[in-house]
């Protein structure tokens, strides 16, 4: 899965040095501030037809970030390089900065970059109502297939994982994202998580498991990978 994290890299400007001998920033910031020149606060600037936030900093190069699901550019540059020079960097990573927007806005488009940091109380409420009209379906269907039942189902804006299971406690969590997406995938977290009351891990014994509770478990599988979350 990708997700902001990587397309949030930052990018070096200016550095004449490769990535590995590059000081590190607090020795950069050490050499170029002797007398202890400080930061100045954030600036929102137009540069080269993007609004930009500028962060001054005694630092020694220029470092250009994306930032965000708006892809947001945020320039760190050493408190007296020139604006012009400034301009001048941005404009040479014109090409790096567009495509990074291009991919940000196709999977906007497609639905499938999903933000799981502000949803509303009315959004929360949808999803839980979706899931908990599912699950009345899902739940006992599958814990007579399966054998097993969970003690209890909760939901959860998660960022980093679809579902997860306790098993000591028999407490399966469900992200609450999954009410938005296709019910099937809804089926396989909750047959991989109640799969997990049999089976710790995801080795042989858990892939045979889904292979016949779900034939087309890992063709859901890549379909729910296909959505990142942020
Ligand atoms: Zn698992």
């Amino acid at each position: 899965m990708f997700g902001w994290g990587e397309a949030g890299k930052r990018h070096p400007l200016n550095s004449v040095h490769q990535p590995g001998e590059r000081p590190s920033r607090e020795q950069a910031a050490r050499r170029n501030a002797p007398h202890r020149r400080s930061a100045r606060p954030a600036q929102v600037v137009e540069i080269e037809g993007y609004s930009v936030t500028l962060l001054r900093k005694p630092i020694r190069n220029a470092y250009l970030r994306i930032k965000g699901p708006d892809g947001h550019l945020e320039i760190s540059a050493p408190l007296k390089m020139p604006s012009a020079e400034i301009a001048a960097l941005v404009s040479r990573r014109r090409a790096w900065i567009d495509m990074w927007r291009a991919r940000y806005n196709t999977n906007l488009l497609q639905g499938k970059s999903i933000d799981t940091q502000h949803w509303s109380e009315e959004r929360k409420k949808a999803a839980r109502e979706v899931l908990d009209e599912r699950l009345a379906r899902l739940l006992p269907h599958w814990a007579l297939i399966i054998g097993k039942r969970p003690t209890a189902i909760r939901y959860r804006l998660m960022s980093s994982r679809w579902g997860s299971c306790t098993v000591n406690t028999g407490i399966i969590r469900l992200n609450l994202v999954l009410g938005e997406l296709d019910e099937d995938l809804t089926e396989l977290i909750i047959v991989h998580e109640m799969t997990h009351l049999w089976v710790s891990g995801h080795g042989k014994e858990f892939r045979e498991r889904m292979q016949a509770y779900l034939p087309d478990w890992q063709e859901r599988r890549h379909r729910l990978d296909e959505h990142q979350l942020f």
